[in-house]
């Protein structure tokens, strides 16, 4: 068993967690103490079984009034898939319009998520 302090990210509050945790057979979480409502319990459990992120990052855009476009993913996706997912969007390149909410990557390195334009971005005059 395994003892694990965290600081939980759900809300402004960033209660102080300690999560009891059995590391064999599977990881899984015995006990959490310090969480102050049932939100924090479950991202204390996520985060230790299969923690999760989202990227913000930007792509070049060809041929657009500004050279890069701000994008995010659409959803929270595994922690160890990031730097996979982020070395797909650095090589992306989109040619100009873009509009706000625009895919323009799907489901990267298999990831079921999306990579969305965060900004508009027009054509070069
Ligand atoms: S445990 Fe609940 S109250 Fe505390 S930081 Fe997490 S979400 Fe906020």
């Amino acid at each position: 068993m395994l003892k694990k302090e965290l600081v939980c990210i759900v809300c402004p509050n960033g209660c102080q967690v300690e999560a009891l945790i059995e590391e064999t057979p599977a990881l899984k979480v015995l006990e959490v103490s310090g969480c102050t409502c049932d939100k924090g319990i479950a991202w204390v459990e996520q985060e230790i079984v299969n923690p999760m992120r989202t990227i913000a990052s930007s792509i070049v855009v060809e041929q657009g009034d500004f050279e890069l476009v701000s994008v995010r993913t659409d959803t929270a996706i595994p922690l160890g898939k990031i730097f996979e997912v982020m070395d797909i969007i650095q090589h992306k390149r989109v040619k100009a319009p873009v509009t706000i909410g625009d895919r323009l990557i799907e489901n990267p390195a298999g990831v079921p998520c999306h990579i969305i334009a965060t900004r508009n971005v027009g054509v070069q005059p």
